[in-house]
């Protein structure tokens, strides 16, 4: 059982569904799976606020319909609009964290006008250089999403961090690389202690839990190192929060019954151990 630490600030967390897609478990891991049965992958966006002092961020940004059609997802929602379901403007967000620039994790970035993107420099890098001539690292990559950050690292927009940055009190950034060249993990203190956002640091449990690896991935290495960062990061294994795992909207009670199958609050207990 972790504790809070006191006088820190504690944020609420969500994680917001907008997206999901059909796929089979043995296309989630490298090597395959012996059960070639069929699974599903969810697409989130996180949000985390706190009242006293007011403050929010947006975890990644989703993708809109573009995206959906051209790679063939079923958007249940905007990211804008299920934002707006769990009482946040886009208008108003000024602080987006982008975990790393892959479509599904940028793609609505122009959603938010008045945001300023937080982005790790290896990230960045590894969009723009040389990797990105193999067409297999560059899949999962948009060129108009690179250039759009390009352009908004030119209006002073984009922040660059290089590995471990606290944004606030009681939120930070930790590069964890593997999955893609600069990934970044986001570590919360919240009322349960410290929550860690894997995002595809661990696309669901199953990788981090049985030291599996995602086939979309940069460095096998760094991948598997990254899920021991992540287990040093969070107070336990059940304040580690997967990208892409439908497992997350079972595990955490939704805000509201309103909100049921849109958001979780990761601020709670997950019902699993
Ligand atoms: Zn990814």
């Amino acid at each position: 059982m972790s504790i809070p630490a006191a006088g820190l600030t504690m944020y609420e967390v969500l994680a917001v569904k907008y997206a999901t897609r059909a796929a089979r478990r043995a296309d989630l891991f490298i090597g395959g799976d012996p059960h070639d049965a069929d699974a599903a992958m969810d697409y989130y966006l996180w949000v985390v606020r706190s009242r006293d002092p007011a403050r929010l961020f947006i975890v990644d940004t989703g993708f809109n319909e573009d995206m959906a059609a051209k790679r063939g997802r079923t958007l249940l929602r905007r990211p804008a609009e299920a934002l707006r379901l769990v009482g946040v403007e886009p208008d108003s967000v000024e602080q987006v964290i982008v975990t790393h620039l892959h479509n599904d994790h940028v793609g609505a970035f122009d959603s938010f006008p008045n945001a300023t993107f937080h982005l790790q420099d290896d990230e960045m890098d590894f969009a723009t250089g040389r990797y990105m001539c193999h067409e297999r690292l560059r899949k999962p990559y948009e060129p108009d999403h690179v250039v759009g950050l390009v352009r908004l690292a030119y209006q002073n927009r984009v922040v660059f961090h290089d590995g471990d940055e606290e944004l606030a009190p009681g939120l930070s950034v930790h590069r964890i690389g593997g999955h893609s060249m600069g990934l970044q993990a986001v570590r919360v203190h919240t009322r349960r202690g410290w929550v860690v956002l894997a995002s595809d640091a661990s696309h669901y449990y199953e990788h981090f839990e049985k030291d599996r690896a995602f086939p979309v991935v940069f460095h096998v290495g760094d991948l598997l190192q990254g899920y021991r960062r992540l287990a040093t990061l969070a107070d336990s294994p059940r304040h580690i929060v997967p990208g892409h795992d439908p497992l997350v909207m079972d595990r955490y009670p939704p805000p509201s019954d309103a909100l049921r199958g849109v958001a979780v609050r990761l601020d709670a207990e997950p019902s699993q151990p």
